[in-house]
């Protein structure tokens, strides 16, 4: 039953262009646009971002005893207004009265026509937020819930519902169009005994002309909103998307004042729907991705006899429990043809590497070919020699790829690799590069220590004719909300226990100039015992380079270079080396090399030493302004000491005394545990989703409504029943399922077109 706009001649689709809605011409189109507004369907996904309950407009009176911070919706008379010019910024300055009682009210970016828009005496209704300054009352910027010229007391008449007739299209332009606008002139709007949906702010656009848009909208194809779920699930997730779609935007007017309270939390059953739908959708994808992946082929490299022995020889250790679990465990999925999808968790020096290469070296003797994958070219280096050593008695090829290599050097490398004449490849993405082609590509390990790289490690795997297995490595272990999306189609194996001979480090945060010297009266002492300590600073140096809007923040921090300078006055007769990001890569190498030897006592060092150096004797790790670090940041680091079998210390600096800041959080999630698993659920709590994996192509699913750490049970429980259904009807092939089938297609389109992964 689709109901019509009144001025279309044919039925208006869910697709068709906004234009098609009355009251939308082309200019208001254009402004929509960037906002992702661009069809009749996105209209109706736009939903409220807050809700005024006009039917508990206050008289001013008793709105003036609202506390600080408090949003209200109060309405009283307007006594003056004007337009303010102060040092180039202007706003509107509105002063609303009720008997004895007033209320001073500022609009910003308000361009003109202040007192037609706010005439004298006219009665007002405002809801924002109450700004206390004693014992009177400000607000700024509030919604303008309804103006009446010379008229007290609520319009007793219905009024239009949100449907608002204002006549042709007159393009407003953006300079005209204030923050919150009331429209040109008094708006002849009955709020009374209604709750206004506000919508979140569309520039150039004017909110009353976007709210009739939608009702429009709804009014047109309300009814045929589809988001993917079956209709046999409404029972479970709480109705149909189109009648909720519809309440969100068109509230009724009975609600209760508690069901307003819950959608302004976000929490109403409406809202929970609109993420139900979006999270099954993705739970869905993952599952059909996951599938997927079993009808490929990948070269089954079962063990060779011989391989525990091999296994024992190479490596300078006896394998712990969790180590030997873990590659029984990859030796039996290697075997097979179907291709492993999997994620080796393990924390900092859990001893990841040892896995990798047990599990290369079955593959290796198994005839195919090895790529280890990297993030920089240091953890190359590090991991090539480890691994080089290791292979060595056992007569097996390594090679090192990087993008600093010198021509000659990486065409032989290339043309080995090509030929089969290599077994093991260590390399930085320029494995993944130009010209690097693998003769029979078995396995490809990724070692992302904590960035996620969803997209590198795809495209490695897109390389060959057979699907090479996978495994990703991570140190900090994946919360287990991303578990279930970003990387929802590997299995986990987690290696939960640290080789002997550890101490966990003792963390301790020291502030100010005194804390700083205590820091490193500490690394002092420990130099003297002959142990070797890692200073690092968030930032090299000031120079020509640092962009100029961040120079203020940035010049606040440490600086490498001359930390380094000041230690080795300091800390002399101890040698310190610096190494940073705009060091060569071979002075970088010489420098670690120097350290690793014992040659330098102390390496400052930018960030570069967080992703995997491995340096036993070092036991200290002083991290300068470490509040400006991240949480997995710090935890990294945090693990290059301690390694040795001495007692560690992981000192955390930081300025000023504690302020309650996010980085003072941080700092104290580091010092209250060692735990991995506990930081990363902290830093998703903190940061979200889509930092803590990074930019674009990390493969945080990108999400309208559902927030991956609220609705993590909400998560679960829609992809359970996105895999009931996949498992029943894995073609979803019956008619029930066309509309998840478009949802699919259309967010697979969304994700192609912006980069985003997840799905
Ligand atoms: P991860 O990559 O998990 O952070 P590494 O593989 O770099 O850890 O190992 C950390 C350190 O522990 C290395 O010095 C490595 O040689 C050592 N190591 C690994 N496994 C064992 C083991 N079973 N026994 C003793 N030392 C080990
Ligand atoms: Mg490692």
């Amino acid at each position: 039953m689709t109901k019509r706009a009144p001025r279309a001649r044919a039925p208006i689709a869910l697709d068709a262009p906004v234009e098609r809605l009355k009251g939308v011409g082309p200019a208001l189109a254009e402004a929509m646009a960037p906002r992702g507004l661009v069809t009749v369907e996105d209209l109706l996904w736009f939903v409220p971002r807050r809700y005024d309950d006009a039917r508990a407009i206050a008289p001013l009176a008793e709105a003036i005893a609202a506390a600080d911070g408090d949003r209200i919706a109060l309405r009283g008379r307007i006594a003056s207004a004007r337009l303010v010019f102060v040092r180039r910024k202007r706003w509107a300055e509105v002063k609303i009265v009720d008997g004895p009682h007033g209320v001073l009210v500022r609009w910003f970016n308000v361009y003109g026509g202040v007192e037609k828009r706010f005439p004298v005496g006219a009665s007002i209704a405002i809801a924002g937020l109450v700004r206390r300054k004693g014992a009177r009352i400000e607000m700024a910027n509030p919604d303008v819930l309804a103006i009446a010229p010379g008229n007290p007391g609520p319009d007793p008449g219905p009024g239009p519902d949100l449907v608002l007739d204002l006549g042709p299209d007159p393009d407003p332009g953006p300079e005209s169009v204030p923050v919150s606008d009331p429209g040109p002139g008094p708006v002849p709007v009955d709020v009374a005994a209604r709750i206004v949906p506000r919508y979140s702010e569309v520039r150039g656009v004017p909110p009353a002309k976007l709210a009739s848009a939608i009702a429009a909208a709804l009014a047109a194809v309300g009814d045929e909103l589809d988001d993917g779920v079956p209709a046999a699930l409404a029972a479970r997730t709480g109705g149909s998307i189109a009648a909720a779609v519809r309440a969100l935007h068109a509230p009724p007017a009975e609600l209760a004042a508690d069901d307003v309270l819950a959608l302004n939390a976000g929490t109403h059953a409406w809202q929970r729907r609109l993420v139900w739908g979006e999270l099954f959708v993705l739970g869905a994808a993952v599952a059909l991705r996951r599938r997927a992946r079993r009808d490929e082929r990948a070269p089954a490299c079962p063990r060779t006899v011989g391989f525990a022995a091999e296994l024992a020889r190479a490596l300078p250790f006896a394998l712990t429990g969790a180590q030997a679990r873990a590659i029984d465990e990859l030796a039996v999925e290697l075997g097979r043809e179907i291709p492993m999808s999997r994620l080796v968790q393990g924390d900092v020096g859990a001893g990841k590497t040892a896995v990798a290469f047990a599990a290369a070296l079955q593959v290796a003797r198994a005839g195919h070919q090895v790529a280890i994958m990297v993030p920089t070219e240091l953890v190359a280096a590090q991991h090539h020699a480890t691994i080089a050593a290791w292979a060595a008695p056992l007569g097996l090829a390594v090679g090192l790829v990087t993008g600093s290599q010198a021509r000659a050097e990486r065409a032989a490398i290339t043309a080995a690799i090509a030929a089969g004449e290599i077994a093991i490849v260590v390399g930085t993405h320029a494995l993944i590069g130009e010209g690097v082609g693998f003769a029979r590509l078995g396995l490809a390990i990724v070692d992302e220590q904590h960035r996620f790289g969803v997209a590198q490690r795809l495209r490695l795997r897109e390389a060959a004719a057979l699907t090479p297995h996978l495994l990703v490595m991570t140190a900090t272990p994946i919360p287990r909300t991303l578990a279930l999306t970003a990387y929802g189609d590997l299995d986990v194996t987690v290696l939960d226990e640290l080789p002997p001979g550890r101490t966990p480090a003792r963390t301790e945060i020291l502030r100010g100039k005194v804390g700083r010297l205590r820091a490193y009266e500490r690394v002092r002492a420990r130099l003297a015992h002959g142990e070797r300590a890692f200073v690092v600073c968030p930032l090299v140096e000031e120079g020509p380079d640092v962009p100029a809007r961040a120079d203020r923040a940035k010049a606040k921090r440490a600086d490498a270079t001359a930390i380094a300078a000041e230690l080795t006055a300091l800390l002399a007769p101890a040698r310190v080396g610096l190494v940073h990001g705009r060091v060569s890569a071979a002075e970088r190498a010489a420098v670690m090399g120097a350290f690793a030897r014992g040659d330098l006592e102390v390496l400052v060092a930018t960030t570069v030493v967080e992703v995997g150096v491995d340096v036993p004797a070092a036991t200290v790790m002083v991290v300068e302004d470490a509040d400006g670090f991240g949480l997995a940041q710090l935890h990294q680091l945090r693990g290059r000491v301690g390694r040795g079998g001495q007692q560690a210390w992981c000192l955390l600096l930081a300025r000023g005394a504690a302020t309650g800041s996010d980085g003072d959080r941080r700092l104290a999630t580091v010092a209250a545990t060692t735990d991995g698993f506990q930081i990363a659920e902290d830093d998703l709590a903190m940061r979200g989703p889509g930092e803590l994996l990074g930019a674009r192509q990390a493969g945080a699913p990108r999400l309208r409504f559902g927030d991956l750490r609220q609705h993590t049970a909400l998560l679960v429980e829609a992809r359970a029943a996105a895999e009931a259904i996949l498992a029943e009807d894995p073609a979803l092939a019956a008619p029930a399922y066309a509309g998840l089938r478009l949802a699919l297609a259309r967010r697979l389109a969304r994700a192609e077109a912006f980069g985003a992964d997840g799905g």
